[in-house]
């Protein structure tokens, strides 16, 4: 008999997981009460890789004299950015809609979804009335919210969430950033490149990383002109004439900061979307970190799952949501999914780049493993050099015992494309000798990974 399956929201985690599910027979209810692609599509990913272009060709710009280029008079403006970002949004939202619309046992239905029964969902149609659907599971992938800090003074004109930032035509002249972590550096570092005077307000610098990424980041976003502050809090937000103050507390130390801008962006992480869903009454258990599940990403009621953003894992990754979502589709429709969920890329779309995945050296060495650690300069990389892009580095740790890959952490240019040999490495287990095996194309900066990980048996031909 065929599968009915209902999941609720078409981000990246519930449309790849609909797909799939369409793909291997299921009929399945996409229910969706804003735009398909979710925070991702719309307010996320692709939104802040558009302006993140900018921001590298305006730092490409900026360092024209370099290569030799004379480049006068450039500016940017603030509604061409915008309509590049929303052409480039409309163009994926309506590609992935004709991809909905192929599967003929994908119904899409726009509206609002509550969970009536752990069998029955019911729908507050967006063209207006009500409707209910009959499922054998439901998926709940709602995703999250911007979640708002508690200092005083949040309600204030012209502090923001990052929803509100990717709206404003404006470039802003100025701009206090709250938060160190993945969406708070991000848009510091886009913003300073665009032109925005920059101040980076920081309790820490991005969370289970390498010690080193969180030392050099604000080493270079200072060198770039940022003001960045580490180790510290907000603790007031204040009108300061037609500008907003925000005091600041060292963490270890009395002192305070005083720093002052346009606006205040608060990027101080997300919650998860629960409202409406009718979770206390049918006994689903979920906190402010999600809905709770187990490995399998059944909720506490069987039948039951929840992937992506709104579980209570704390992954916020759209890769890891739709990896979430196939994983339970797959599941429910008899199949053993191939995929290993614990090894995902983390990625930092910051000048420069960060992106690291497997164990740090700081979680191998708390496991007690006894690895080999290997470090491989940009510098020493030709591809870099002729791309001007010589800062930062790749490192590869590998377990002593049976030489499998670890953990790959990379600072530097396209360390977001990069990561994916050492995330395949770790995915699947191989040991050093298959990447030495492997001859890396020249001049490419795949070369610094190769040479980094010839490095761990002291082999590496540009490293000294
Ligand atoms: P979402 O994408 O949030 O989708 C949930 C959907 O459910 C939404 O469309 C919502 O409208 C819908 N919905 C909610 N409630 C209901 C209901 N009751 N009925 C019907 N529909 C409902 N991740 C990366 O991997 N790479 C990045 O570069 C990256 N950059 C980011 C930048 C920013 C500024 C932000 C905010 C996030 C970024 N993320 C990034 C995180 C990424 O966007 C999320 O991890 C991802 O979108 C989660 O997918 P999801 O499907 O779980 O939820």
């Amino acid at each position: 008999m065929t599968k009915n399956i209902a999941i609720i929201g078409a981000g990246p985690g519930g449309y790849e997981a609909a797909i799939r599910g369409a793909q291997l027979g299921a009929n399945i209810y996409l229910i969706e009460n804003n735009k398909v692609g979710g925070t991702c599509l719309n307010r996320g990913c692709i939104p802040t890789k558009t302006y993140f272009r900018n921001a590298e060709i305006m730092n490409s710009l900026k360092r024209a004299d370099e290569f030799g280029i004379e480049v006068e008079g450039y500016r940017l403006s603030g509604k061409a950015l915008q309509d590049r970002k929303n052409k480039v949004v409309d163009t994926l939202v309506s590609g992935i809609e004709k991809l909905i619309s192929s599967y003929k046992n994908i119904e899409f239905i726009p509206g609002t979804a509550s969970i009536k029964d752990k069998n029955t969902i019911s729908i507050e149609l967006l063209s207006g009335g009500n409707r209910e659907v009959e499922v054998d599971n439901i998926i709940i992938a709602t995703g999250s919210k911007p979640q708002m800090t508690e200092t005083k003074g949040v309600d204030l004109e012209g502090v923001i969430t990052s929803d509100d930032l990717l709206e404003l035509e404006e470039i802003p002249e100025s701009m206090i950033v709250i938060g160190g972590g993945v969406i708070g550096l991000e848009f510091a570092s886009i913003y300073q490149e665009l032109g925005t005077k920059v101040t980076l307000l920081a309790s820490r610098i991005l969370k289970d990383i390498d010690k080193e990424i969180t030392r050099r980041l604000p080493m270079f976003f200072r060198k770039q002109g940022m003001e960045t502050y580490v180790d510290i809090r907000a603790k007031e937000i204040v009108k300061d004439g037609d500008k907003l103050k925000v005091i600041a507390k060292y963490k270890n130390k009395e002192e305070e900061v005083e720093v002052v801008g346009d606006y205040v962006l608060i990027a101080s992480g997300r919650g998860p979307v629960v409202e409406g869903l009718n979770l206390d009454n049918i006994g689903i258990s979920y906190d402010g970190k999600g809905i709770k599940v187990n490995d399998d990403f059944e909720t506490t009621v069987e039948g039951i799952y929840a992937i992506g953003d709104v579980n209570s894992k704390g992954i916020q990754l759209a890769h890891v949501a739709s990896n979430q979502g196939i994983h339970v589709v797959e599941e429910l429709m008899g199949i053993q999914p191939d995929i290993n969920l614990d090894v995902y890329p983390n990625c930092v779309f910051t000048l420069p780049e960060v992106a690291f995945v497997g164990l740090t050296e700081d979680e191998i060495k708390e496991k007690g493993i006894e690895y080999k650690a290997s470090k491989f300069l940009f510098s020493a990389n030709g591809k870099a050099l002729s791309l001007g892009e010589t800062d930062g580095f790749i490192k590869v740790f590998s377990s002593k015992e049976d030489n499998k890959i670890l953990g790959v952490t990379i600072l530097g240019p396209h360390a977001n494309d990069l990561i994916h040999e050492g995330a395949l490495a770790i995915a699947n287990k191989l040991d050093v000798e298959s990447i030495n095996r492997t001859i890396h194309a020249h001049p490419t900066l795949s070369e610094a990974f190769m040479e980094a990980v010839h490095g761990l048996d002291n082999k590496a031909i540009h490293m000294a």
